[in-house]
């Protein structure tokens, strides 16, 4: 989300499905979505039945594939900021059971890097499991399912929100929005007030605000929150408490081996907006705290957002200068040879919760989506 393609859904929603889900000012939020996601899901099905996928796949699934998920838990329906991020546990399961009885190979992302540079990798497919942001549910859920079946997986943590300095906002703003009849606050400068007396209009109400936030400066988050903490009595550290990964969950996961964990900036900010200064500093910060949370080094890094928007050159160049290995964004694509010439700029395939119950994995893994996504933008 984010620029002029901000996608109110706190991630990435849009990449999933190839298509924006996105409003339009004065259109009702609730019906938007709502057709939209049925639409799209009726497409999902019709493109898998009619073999586009496979006959795609031979040009466009390349080596394989880096898939993209946040949480992995079953949101309730007034969580509005996490019905696209989030995957439900037997779904999730489904997916990494289906991956390996076709013979994927899983890597970590070092192993990615590794690959992708020899000039003669091995033959197969092989697919990385990402999990951004780093929400309690990626140790409860994801972890132990991928212990279970003995796959690795990556974590890109918000160091922020591990260290409870930064709010986890899209949680306080929900909790706000769901718990009154409307919702006032400034907003430079200006007192706004929504309203939210009905589902529909809460659902609207957090959209609005969290496209705002998405392109803020961090401290105009800081203040707000504290504002809506203040005012309607969300305590923003206490919801990071049971929504965020806890040091000792991340250290366990690290002994286990099967976790990668990476950096993905200390405020989630949307990397472009800021000074350099301010950009380097969310790097490198959240680089370090990450390597003091595990006790080793970090090699690799996800752009918050990770839309076309939110980075470019400036950031890939402060992830080389650090030593990165990999970075990722949230272009959507497969995995080819010619993407070692930009381990710092991987594409990846959003694991979109609104469509987990469709065809998503194949459309995604044959590069159709991608692939219909770059067709449709000309
Ligand atoms: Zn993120």
């Amino acid at each position: 989300m984010g620029g002029s393609d901000a996608d109110p859904h706190y991630g990435e929603a849009e990449e999933a499905s190839g298509m924006a889900i996105r409003l339009s000012p004065g259109t009702t939020a609730e019906h938007t979505i709502d057709i939209k996601v049925e639409l799209y899901r009726s497409v999902l099905w019709s493109l898998a039945a009619s073999g586009l996928a496979r006959a795609m796949g031979r040009h466009n699934a390349g080596q394989g594939g880096i898939l993209s998920f946040h949480r992995i838990y079953r949101p309730k329906p007034q969580e509005f900021g996490f019905q696209a991020l989030s995957v439900a546990p037997d779904s999730f399961r489904r997916v990494v059971q289906t991956l390996i009885d076709r013979d994927y190979c899983f890597l970590t992302m070092s192993a990615l890097a590794e690959r992708l540079r020899n000039p003669e990798p091995p033959p197969g497919k092989f697919v990385c499991l990402t999990f951004d942001d780093g929400f309690v549910d990626n140790y409860s859920e994801a972890f132990a399912i991928c212990r279970e079946l003995g796959v690795p997986m990556a974590v890109y943590l918000v160091s922020g929100f591990v260290r409870r300095e930064f709010p986890m906002w899209g949680i306080g703003l929900e909790e706000a929005i769901v718990a009154n009849d409307a919702l006032e606050f400034t907003w430079e400068g200006k007192e706004l007030k929504l309203d939210a007396r009905t589902m529909s209009r809460k659902r609207q109400a957090y959209l609005t605000v969290a496209s705002l936030l998405v392109l803020a400066q961090p401290r105009n988050i800081e203040r707000l929150c504290a504002e809506l903490g203040a005012r309607y009595g969300i305590d923003f550290m206490a919801l990071s408490d049971r929504n965020a990964l806890t040091p000792a969950m991340i250290r366990e996961m690290h002994a286990s081996g099967l976790v990668e964990f990476g950096a993905h900036s200390v405020r989630h900010a949307y990397l472009s907006r800021l000074e350099d200064s301010e950009a380097r500093w969310e790097i490198t910060q959240s680089k370090r705290d990450c390597e003091t949370l595990i006790g080793a080094e970090i090699r690799h890094f996800a752009y918050p957002y990770g839309d076309s928007g939110s980075v470019g050159t400036r950031e890939a160049a402060i992830c080389r200068e650090l030593g990165f290995l990999t970075a990722v964004t949230t272009e959507s694509n497969t995995i080819f040879p010619s993407d070692r010439d930009r381990l710092l700029n991987l594409p990846r395939l959003t694991y979109n919760g609104y469509f987990q119950n469709t065809p998503l994995l194949d459309l995604l893994l044959s590069g159709t989506l991608p692939r219909l996504r770059r067709g449709l933008r000309g």
